[in-house]
């Protein structure tokens, strides 16, 4: 009896300790808060900060080897680890007759955001449209905010699953950013005016080191504007098109449809052999639905970024979010995504975090309602490690093509006549027989096969082309030999498809993998 009330007291005492570190950290961070504000100059939305934490926060400093985007990492982190999620910090919004504040999410959408709403279908749904629909403080999966006390106005909470339809109405989600913004809301500052002096804070530019270093990187080599792929670029791959467009240009598109049971799938996996159009696909959905693009090649990132490879993946879903919304695409994930315990002991240190990372994060993703979606690419799926693949639900295999396919293709890129540096390049093929021919080729193997085809006539006429460089004669019509069907077939002797006997494999794996 004894000992039980001794360990009821010791287990008391350390949940006690536990709660006055979590709101130590709290307040910190709230201090910090106040503290950037004032040193970005947001005076006016400091002094609301402080008058809503009744003057809690003026009264401390923050020493000056702390850095914001630091400490809050470190408190996700300690969060997650403890609770397996992430806070949300929040505060209570406007109250019917008070003054109502724009919501985050419609001001933090840039006008390039395509998305196009539907009718108002649900009043309370959160169509992320950045046409200024109003945000509710819940999402429709049922995400509700547990309502929790706060000395500071400011409160942190997880998100929980609320039973169907329960609502927390008079709270609403934001993060970090938002509690930022929402501070700036609550000087008085008008909506317009906001919008621009938001963008130095709720952009990256405000955070500072290394972090912000990251964030220069992954702006300049990995995000695209507009990788201008289309869908009639793509030939064939009828079903895949039609699978990633439900999967997610619908999603981005008509929002209010995609809830509940029907909420978007956040990673779709693009598995195939190599060349066959995986990245054109992402490319395509990027372009068609005008998402933020960021383009990551999975080797490159541990190779360049090596030591840093786990905060670039955490900064490049921030940026994602920021700039929802986005697509993430993962280029070669076996590279990365290996299965570990294949190579226990030989991995290397980094490499192994950043792939935890970049769990964390995908899970981060499916429990948000943020429109970021991760499109990986792998050749060989087989090698991915089974969490990776546990979270990349949607699986959509990008096969080589069909033969009306390969057809398309050859009378794409070489038509019966094109121009070519302003010299006319004329064929004769016939289009159906290489089609038979090819069979087993890629995409990027056709393609390759149709440049060394249209290369022979260009080749013969370099000589000609050098020898009249000597002399200072006029430069002759020059007049390429016709491309035939006969020429094609000798190219296609010396070339040999990339990826046919590893096929089968696919449709073994397709078969015992596929999500749907
Ligand atoms: P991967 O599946 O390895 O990501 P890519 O999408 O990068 O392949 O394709 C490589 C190149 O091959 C493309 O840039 C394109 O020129 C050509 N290609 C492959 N498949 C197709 C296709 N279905 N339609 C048009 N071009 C294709």
């Amino acid at each position: 009896m004894e000992l039980n009330y001794q360990s009821m007291k010791v287990a008391h005492q350390a949940r006690e300790a536990d709660e006055q570190r979590t709101e130590m950290r709290k307040k910190s961070l709230l201090i910090l808060i106040y503290h950037h504000l004032l040193g970005q100059g947001y005076v006016a939305a400091a002094v609301a900060l402080d008058q809503e934490t009744n003057g809690g926060v003026r009264r401390f400093e923050v020493s000056d080897n702390i850095d914001l985007e630091m400490v809050l990492m470190e408190y996700e982190s300690y969060h997650y680890v403890k609770f397996q999620k992430y806070p949300k910090l929040i505060r209570r919004i406007a109250e019917a007759g008070e003054r109502k504040y724009p919501t985050r999410s419609a001001t933090k959408r840039s006008p390039r955001s395509a998305v196009k709403p539907l009718p108002e279908i649900n009043p309370s749904r959160n169509t992320n449209t950045g046409t200024g629909a109003k945000k509710p403080t819940t999402s429709e999966n049922g995400i509700y905010l547990a309502p929790q006390s706060s000395d500071f106005g400011l409160s942190v909470s997880s998100i929980k699953n609320a039973p169907a339809g329960e609502c927390a109405t008079n709270r609403k989600m934001t993060d970090a950013k938002g509690a930022i913004q929402d501070a700036v809301r609550g000087a008085g500052i008008d909506s317009d005016h906001m919008e621009r002096l938001l963008k130095p804070l709720s952009g990256f530019s405000g955070m500072s080191g290394e972090m912000r270093e990251l964030a220069t990187i992954v702006s300049r080599d990995i995000y695209l504007h507009s990788p201008n792929v289309r869908w009639e670029d793509i030939i064939g791959l009828e079903d895949a098109k039609r699978l990633v467009k439900e999967a997610v240009v619908y999603p981005i598109k008509y929002p209010q449809l995609f809830t509940g049971i029907l909420s978007p799938w956040k990673g779709l996996l693009l598995y195939g052999p190599p060349g066959t159009g995986k990245t054109l696909l992402a490319k395509a959905v990027a372009t068609e639905c005008k998402t933020t693009f960021f383009n990551i090649s999975a080797s490159s990132i541990v190779s360049k970024w090596r030591g840093d490879s786990e905060k670039l993946v955490r900064v490049l879903f921030e940026l994602a979010r920021y700039h929802a919304p986005s697509t993430i695409f993962l280029d070669e994930l076996e590279s990365v995504m290996g299965q570990r315990g294949s190579s226990m002991g030989g991995e290397h240190e980094g490499s192994r975090r950043m792939k935890t990372e970049l769990l964390v994060q995908m899970d981060g993703l499916a429990r948000s309602d943020d429109l970021v979606f991760v499109l990986a690419a792998s050749n060989l799926p087989w090698e991915l490690d089974h969490a990776m693949l546990r979270r990349l639900e949607k699986r959509i295999l990008v096969s080589l093509p069909s033969s009306p396919a390969r057809q398309a293709m050859i009378s794409h890129w070489l038509p019966p006549l094109s121009c070519t540096g302003g010299v006319e390049l004329r064929t004769v093929l016939d289009y159906e027989a290489l089609a038979k021919e090819m069979e087993g080729y890629s995409g990027s193997d056709i393609r390759l096969a149709c440049k060394e085809a249209a290369m022979r006539p260009v080749r013969k006429i370099f000589d000609a082309l050098e020898s009249h460089q000597d002399d200072d004669t006029d430069m002759p019509a020059i007049q390429l030999e016709t491309v035939t069907t006969a020429d094609f077939l000798n190219v296609i002797e010396h070339t040999k498809p990339s990826a046919r006997n590893l096929m089968d494999r696919y449709t073994a794996w397709e078969r015992e993998y596929q999500s749907v």
